[in-house]
């Protein structure tokens, strides 16, 4: 840390409020000594940007009492985030339904809800739809609507994170190229009456990579998660930071060929998603007869112990296998995550046949393969990330605590 280039916003060199900030919250230096030494700045300096912190409301005397002093001397009071300052909102949308929340700062869910909410329906209808929830989560949250610092928006189908824009969505008829950001941010202060605030959107798989990752395995330095629902897409968190490749495609596995007639929803023949998804699934239970029409009819068909609706899941497992071993085999992961309506022991049965009969022993030796931990709270959990992750870092800081005066 020593001797990194400032980014203080002023052009100087030393580590700035939002380099100690970042410090804390990472746990990686809590105390003013901890502070001085991982830093070089001198104690008078370090106190000048926490008091900046502290009158934000950004940081407080932790609770845990003193602890020893890295300089010595007597003990020193330990430093902490205060995530009471503001909270995020969250939205993950699915095909057919989506999820939203309030979350605290450090990643709490604070109030919860999920609907029917179709994407088909177009980007107009269902963010304004998002920002009537919002407004209503925040009542029954009890939370002011100003003091939301950002929302953060997961969506089935590859997203330009510069742009927050969707890119040719197999699943999201006509969201390509539409100003998301915008509208929600429109629809977020219409519903609750407050200023704009920033509005962040990623792929799904690729947050609940990033909300799992985070929750379960911080020290996991290779993490992928594999969402296998009515599509399928996969999220990768290398050092801590999601992997999206140069224009947001990475991790879209759904869409390789895998060597069959059937028409996925991209108006190709023979992708992953069309023959191993929970849409495919539903497909083969439908055309026999059984009730299926879509990924969580799948799911609901497989806690019940349906015997067809299993043997299908297992092959879908094997055929998704398949295309894992050369993902384990280029990205060398400890952690490979399946979630997702499929995410049973059937489906993980068939995807630990193929993958490591076909994978080099090397690269699954030490490898993991887990269900999700968190659910259908994933995506959420990591947008929520995202947006703090994102405003908190020490390059953005500078400017908000100017903007908020301090
Ligand atoms: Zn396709």
């Amino acid at each position: 840390m020593t001797g990194r280039p400032g980014r203080s916003g002023k052009g100087g060199s030393q580590p700035g409020a939002g380099d100690l900030l970042e410090l804390v919250r990472s746990g990686r230096a809590v105390t003013r000594g901890a502070l001085q030494q991982a830093t070089g700045l001198s104690r008078a300096t370090v106190g000048q940007r926490l008091d900046r912190l502290f009158r934000a409301g950004w940081l407080r005397e932790g609770a845990g009492g003193p602890v020893e002093s890295p300089l010595g001397g007597r003990p020193a009071i330990t430093l902490e985030f205060d995530d009471s300052h503001a909270v995020v909102l969250a939205a993950d949308l699915d095909t057919r339904h989506a999820r939203a929340a309030v979350l605290t700062l450090t990643g709490e869910i604070v109030a919860e809800r999920a609907g029917i909410l179709v994407v088909e329906d177009g980007p107009e209808a269902v963010l304004g739809e998002l920002g009537r929830w919002f407004a209503a989560l925040l009542a029954e949250a009890g939370q002011p609507p100003h003091e939301v610092c950002g929302i953060g928006l997961a969506v089935p189908g590859p997203v330009d994170s510069g742009t927050g824009r969707v890119v040719q969505p197999p699943m999201m008829p006509g969201w390509d190229g539409y100003d998301i950001r915008g509208r929600l941010s429109r629809a977020f202060t219409e519903h609750t009456g407050a200023a704009p605030v920033p509005v962040l959107v990623d792929n799904d798989a690729n947050l609940m990579a990033y909300g799992e990752q985070r929750t379960a395995y911080p020290d996991c330095s290779a993490f992928v998660l594999v969402k296998v629902s009515t599509g399928i897409g996969a999220g990768v968190v290398v050092g801590g930071s999601v992997y999206r490749g140069v224009d947001g495609g990475a991790g879209d596995i759904g869409h390789i060929r895998v060597g069959s007639e059937a028409l996925c929803r991209c108006g190709s023949y023979g992708c992953l998603a069309a023959v191993a998804s929970g849409g495919a699934v539903a497909r083969r239970l439908a055309e026999s007869g059984v009730p299926a029409a879509s990924g969580s009819d799948v799911r609901d068909l497989l806690a019940a112990g349906h015997p067809q609706a299993a043997a299908l899941a297992r092959e879908a497992g094997r055929r998704v296998g398949d295309v894992l071993a050369t993902v384990v085999t280029l990205l060398n992961p400890g952690v490979l995550m399946i979630a997702g309506d499929l995410a049973g022991t059937a489906f993980l049965t068939g995807v630990r046949e193929l993958l490591y009969q076909r994978a080099l022993p090397r690269s699954t030796a030490r490898l993991d393969v887990v269900t999700s931990r968190l659910g259908e709270r994933a995506a959420l959990v990591g947008a929520g990330a995202l947006v703090v992750e994102h405003l908190y870092a020490p390059e953005r800081v500078e400017e908000r605590l100017l903007a908020l005066g301090v």
